[in-house]
């Protein structure tokens, strides 16, 4: 059965329409790419998940729940984790205040957070707006784990970060997915990463899901046609 799940779903900015048809399934300990170029619509599904966008048509269900019926406040309560385009963290407040801030009781603590990001540990008394681009993003995964979610929807958590810190990000969403099982949703432009840890991938275009299926075949022809590569 899907832990998530979304069919045909509709979405408006205003008066213009950014979703059309989106359609997508996410399984218990499965990690799903939502892939698509540039303005077709990803981080408007996420936003749609998480409730920041009104949805206009179509079914949202998580875990049975039924999404467009929930206060937007309550999806971390059902098990929803989001690290957002732009990792979101406060910049005031230091690492482990940041950590400690959006703890929900579960498996996912400080010491766990710090085993997978040991960069944090050292860091852990000074302010977030201290911290590099890299560590921001790792202290925004931090924040999400610590909700204990059930599925983590990563929106281009590499971006803009070079390339010794993606692969400190890329190796810990492996282990997210091969040592906690983690169901994840994830969003990056990286085809080759995707690739490696992907089992299902969904294409956008123009805000309809034009393709899905196994993330292996997305090398036949898909990415071609759809992403332009
Ligand atoms: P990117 O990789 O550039 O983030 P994306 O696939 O995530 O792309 P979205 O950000 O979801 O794309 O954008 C989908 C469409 O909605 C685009 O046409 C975009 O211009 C439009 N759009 C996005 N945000 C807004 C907004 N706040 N107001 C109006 N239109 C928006």
């Amino acid at each position: 059965m899907s832990l998530l799940s979304l069919t045909n779903v509709s979405a408006f900015y205003g008066p213009s329409q950014a979703l059309f048809k989106v359609s997508l399934r996410v399984a218990e300990g499965q990690v799903v790419a939502l892939m698509g170029r540039n303005g077709m619509g990803k981080t408007t599904t996420v936003k749609t998940i998480f409730r920041m966008l009104p949805v206009a048509g179509g079914e949202l269900l998580f875990d049975g729940h039924d999404l467009r019926r929930l206060a937007s406040h309550r999806a971390a309560k059902l098990g929803l984790g989001l690290v957002p385009e732009g990792r979101r963290c406060f910049p005031n407040l230091t690492v482990e205040e940041n950590l400690i801030a959006a703890a929900r009781p579960g498996h996912w603590d400080f010491k766990r957070v710090a085993q997978l990001f040991p960069r944090l540990e050292e860091r852990r008394s000074q302010s977030a707006a201290s911290l590099s681009g890299g560590e921001q993003q790792m202290l925004a995964i931090g924040r999400a784990l610590m909700t204990n979610p059930r599925l983590l929807v990563l929106d281009e958590a590499t971006e803009g970060l070079a390339p010794i810190v993606r692969q400190e990000i890329w190796k810990a969403i492996g282990t997210l997915k091969h040592e906690s099982g983690l169901a994840i949703l994830v969003i990056d432009k990286s085809l080759k990463e995707l690739a490696r840890i992907a089992d299902e991938a969904v294409v956008l275009q123009r805000g309809e899901t034009v393709w899905h299926g196994p993330m292996a075949d997305v090398g036949n022809g898909v990415a071609e046609q759809y992403l332009g590569v």
